[in-house]
């Protein structure tokens, strides 16, 4: 079994409230709330402090300079265990993508935005579940400006999570696209590859996106055979993780392989093989000579370790 603990943007933190979402009253009353917490993002990114134990959220109050003219881009993330309210607020206008928004803002020196995935192996645990659904909303916010019924812009509502067209009056949810990610086992030995501009060495489980009208199970039969020709049995579910970039959520899941030749798709993959559990072993302590595993706080290297400690069970 894989913990949730053990999966990067995983956890609930906060409670997320819906109940208070479409209240704009209590919404405005909590965002002047002192006892409110502001996450200010730039270009998608976050503000973190670096501190000794790594990369931490800055959390700001509503009447705090960086935050207080950008508020009606504000998305309600939820309430903490002490009710007080957390919120992230977009401030990319203060400098455009290619510009310096440290210097226009006069942060501090240990502090800086940073995207997420930069610092993936360092994030707190608590931090990136609360960060994620922000990353999320904010990089669907940047590409469903337009209603897609009737091309009007559309008017942000609900605290943040959904967009309401004003001309058709439909309204426009965030999306999650489901990606299966999956352990691919012929025994002891596990099927990974490698895509094209990796760093060197580095292979990782197979991947794809999940297709209208498909089972989960259908997904990994299907892409693990697209991408190798390997020809897969049972598949069953371990896990999964939020992978706003923008907005898949990765579907863990072990598969038994029914054939073992590599045929490769080159337009996905460079390579594919077989390793061994003791090479994996090697690989996640950084001791193999050649293979390098996917990086921390990826799903398929919480997978790998719960493999490799005997924690997937069988398929
Ligand atoms: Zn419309």
């Amino acid at each position: 079994m894989i913990d949730e603990s053990e999966i990067t943007f995983g956890g609930s933190y906060l409670d997320r409230a819906d109940r208070l979402r479409g209240d704009a009253d209590a919404m405005a009353r909590l965002l002047a709330d002192p006892a409110s917490r502001i996450l200010p993002f730039w270009q998608g990114k976050p503000l973190f402090d670096r501190t000794a134990a790594g990369p931490r959220l800055v959390w700001l109050k509503a009447d705090d300079p960086m935050v207080a003219s950008h508020t009606d881009s504000a998305l309600f993330l939820g309430l903490d265990d002490a009710g007080a309210a957390h919120f992230a607020v977009d401030v990319s206008a203060v400098a455009p993508p290619d510009g310096d928004p440290s210097a226009v803002l006069n942060l501090p020196a240990t502090q800086g935005f940073a995207d997420l995935r930069a610092v993936l192996g360092e994030l707190d645990h608590r931090d990136a579940a609360i960060a994620a659904p922000a990353k999320g909303i904010f990089e669907w916010r940047r590409s469903h400006g337009f209603c897609s019924n009737c091309g009007a812009r559309n008017v942000m509502a609900h605290a943040g999570w959904r967009f309401d067209c004003p001309a058709c009056k439909r309204p426009h949810f965030p999306r999650t696209d489901p990606v299966v990610i999956m352990l691919v086992l012929d025994g002891d030995r596990v099927l990974l590859g490698r895509q094209p501009g990796w760093d060197e060495g580095m292979y990782s489980l197979l991947a794809g996106f999940v297709e209208p009208g498909e089972t989960i199970e259908e997904a990994v039969r299907r892409e693990v055979a697209e991408e190798t020709s390997v020809q897969v049995g049972a598949v069953r579910y371990l896990t999964s993780q939020p992978w706003p970039f923008p907005a898949s959520l990765m579907i863990g899941c072990v598969a038994r392989a029914e054939s073992t030749a590599i045929t490769l798709d080159p337009r996905e993959l460079e390579d594919a093989l077989w390793a061994s559990k003791a090479e994996i072993w090697q690989a996640l302590a950084g001791q193999h000579p050649r293979l390098r595993p996917a990086r921390k706080g990826a799903v398929a290297q919480a997978i790998l370790r719960a493999w490799v400690e005997g924690r997937t069970g069988s398929v």
